[in-house]
């Protein structure tokens, strides 16, 4: 039989999972048995699906169940499924790699630091591997689900790098997972110890988790949880110690979720939802091909894991269940990309999901604040993504603003409306690089002496964003680095008419600047937003920003050019220096200056920044000679 034994080595991401938690999981060990029971109840889940079109895979044994058994002398603990079981193939497969996309990137955010890396490793969720935390050796029997007992597998590793399998005789279908503990967790082979972790991690578990009957060297087994469907229970009899424990077995987080929100709902459509905002982001959040969504159940069978269909993009972080009524048992992913029922579940848990937002923002504002750090610019997509709720979106945006020392998101859309001056009509916002850009714009400097609010945008997907709001309750969006300003009735008959005569009197001078820079800016006016800068570029309305060019860039497309207008502070002395008499040459020098350090302050860079400088420099030598 020598020769069916087979040594493999770990992937290498599995080598440095293994390390790392081995490290910096202490803290946490017991986890593993969370990780192993569940396991086990996904193989049963799966059995009992696949049972649907094939019956005779439950043959002789109909009932699934999980067993917890230990052995104090020996140190070993063993968890036990009569699930669907593991081919040589698949133990190979699912037991020496990690399947998960974006593991790799995973990896390299590791830090080293312990502390930091177990927080990262619980987004990531540790599954089979956590085993390793508290036994050297790690054996797994299986055999797969209507295989001959003469396929039965048995895989074994010291997590020395390697791990051998070979094919063995096995009587039992499913798996047996054996532990052979390390000294210092010993503490685990307990009859007492084991079932207070079952009942305080696996009580939910829908299938019974059986252990031997204490004191009794009999083979008398009795169920340790209440194995029934956590989300079949009534509301009013689940604690809320159950919620957080059903997430995080659902989740694979160790921390505990921000809010949930159970329903069930009678009628025309019949079933029940069970929805969590976690309270971390997940390590592939962006990463378009992560997994996301609910576990399906149709009449409490299991169908799928991650069944994106019932919820948008923009609520991917949402984790839970949906068991329904009505679906048919064969239901594929096909089928629920096509299901008229399934678009009327969606928009209802879309509505569900950002109800139970909302209450959160208000019932728990400091944990909302929390989330918004989490996942703010996710929610955001929602805005172009479904327009459809983007009044119950709005209002759950929390933005920087220039009326608020700290560069937090803490403003509402509400408590900007709240504030704005006499006469105001908009909502005045600008987009930048960071908060701190957006803070020192020279965009702002007007607004800013009439004592206007602006709200600091700077996350990625902020361009975009605006690009697909208009309002909130009547007020329109103004980036007040574009076009007019349109203060209203904020800028007084007076300030119009010195406007317009300031810009009549400084024609001569406009145009002059306007032939020393070419076709590099639309036109050269008055500027009715600046008070200590020289110049700043407007762009108008529709215009490309420098964000959105950016995002193009960085995805390989190229952007079209847009001319912005140069706006100059004609009230500024460099601007009065360039109106007396200067020579064609040096005139030209510095209106180029101006318009790169505007060009600067607007998008970060500058077409030509060795020009730049050099022709900085020559000025300066001037000044200095
Ligand atoms: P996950 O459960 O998130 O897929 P795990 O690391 O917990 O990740 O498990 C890896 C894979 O190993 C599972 O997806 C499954 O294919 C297989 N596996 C683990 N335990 C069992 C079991 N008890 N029965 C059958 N397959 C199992
Ligand atoms: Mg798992």
């Amino acid at each position: 039989m020598t020769e069916n034994v087979q040594t493999h080595g770990f992937q290498a991401e599995v080598r440095e999972l293994l390390r790392l938690m081995i490290h910096s999981l202490y803290s946490h060990r017991e986890i593993f048995l969370r990780e192993l029971i569940s396991n086990a109840s996904d193989a049963n889940d799966k059995l009992r699906f696949s049972a649907l079109a094939q019956p005779e895979l439950l043959a002789g044994e109909p009932d699934l169940k999980i067993w917890v058994d230990y052995d104090a002398d020996k140190k070993t603990l063993t968890i036990r499924d009569n699930g669907i079981g593991m081919t040589r193939e698949e133990a190979i497969a699912h037991l020496g790699t990690i399947a998960k996309s974006g593991t790799a990137d995973f990896f390299k955010k590791l830090t080293g630091d312990q502390q930091k890396d177990s927080q990262l490793i619980g987004q990531f969720g540790v599954g089979f591997y956590s085993a390793f935390i508290v036994a050297d050796e790690v054996e797994v029997h299986t055999r797969k689900a209507g295989e001959p007992v003469s396929s039965g597998v048995r895989w074994a590793s010291k997590a020395d790098g390697e791990f051998t399998v070979e094919t063995v005789e096995r009587a039992d279908r499913g798996t047996s997972i054996v532990l052979h503990l390390k000294d210092e967790a010993k503490e685990f082979a307990d009859g007492w110890r084991l079932r207070s972790l079952v009942r305080r991690y696996s009580d939910h578990i829908a299938f019974p988790v059986l252990m031997r009957k204490e004191g009794e060297a009999t083979l008398d087994w009795e169920p340790v949880n209440q194995a029934q469907a956590l989300w079949t229970r009534p509301r009013s009899e689940i604690k809320d110690e159950e919620y957080r424990e059903f997430y995080q077995h659902i989740a694979h987080d160790f921390a505990e979720p921000l809010a949930w929100s159970h329903n069930k709902v009678e009628g025309k459509r019949e079933y029940t939802s069970l929805l969590y905002v976690p309270a971390r982001a997940p390590f592939d959040l962006y990463q378009r091909d992560a997994t996301r969504g609910l576990k399906l159940y149709v009449r409490r069978v299991f169908i799928m894991d991650d069944a994106e269909q019932f919820l948008p993009m923009y609520l991917r972080f949402i984790r839970g269940v949906l068991d329904s009524n009505d679906l048919p048992l064969n239901v594929s992913r096909e089928l629920l990309q096509q299901d008229s029922d399934v678009e009327a579940m969606r928009s209802a848990l879309t509505k569900r999901a950002l109800d139970l937002l909302a209450r959160l923002a208000k019932e728990e504002p400091e944990k909302y604040a929390g989330f918004w750090k989490e996942f703010g610019p996710v929610l955001k997509e929602g805005l172009g993504e479904d327009p459809s709720n983007r009044d119950k979106i709005l209002p759950l945006l929390r933005l920087a603003s220039t009326h608020e020392e700290s560069d937090e998101p803490k403003v509402t859309l509400a408590d900007y409306v709240g504030r704005m001056k006499e006469g105001q009509e908009r909502i005045y916002y600008i987009i930048a690089d960071s908060i701190t850009a957006a803070r020192g714009s020279p965009y702002l400097e007007q607004l800013r002496s009439k004592g206007i609010e602006v709200l600091l945008l700077a996350d990625r997907v902020d361009e975009w964003m605006m690009g697909h709001v208009r309002e909130f309750e009547g007020k329109r969006f103004k980036d007040v680095s574009r076009g007019d300003l349109e203060l209203g009735s904020l800028e007084g008959e007076a300030d119009k008419a010195a406007a317009a005569e300031v810009a009549k009197e400084n024609e001569k001078l406009l145009k002059r600047i306007r032939d020393a820079l070419g076709d590099r800016v639309s036109e050269v006016k008055v500027s009715t937003r600046l008070t200590d800068t020289p110049a700043c570029l407007v762009l108008a309305e529709h215009d490309l920003g420098a964000q959105m060019r950016k995002i193009l860039a960085a995805t390989g497309q190229s952007a079209p050019e847009s001319k912005p207008a140069l706006e100059v502070n004609v009230g500024h002395p460099l601007l009065k220096r360039l109106d007396s008499t200067m020579a064609e040459d040096d005139f030209a020098e510095l209106a180029l200056l101006i318009h790169d350090q505007a060009k600067l302050a607007e998008s970060g860079s500058v077409a030509n920044p060795g020009e730049f400088v050099r022709r900085l420099n020559r000025l300066l030598g001037q000044l200095m000679a």
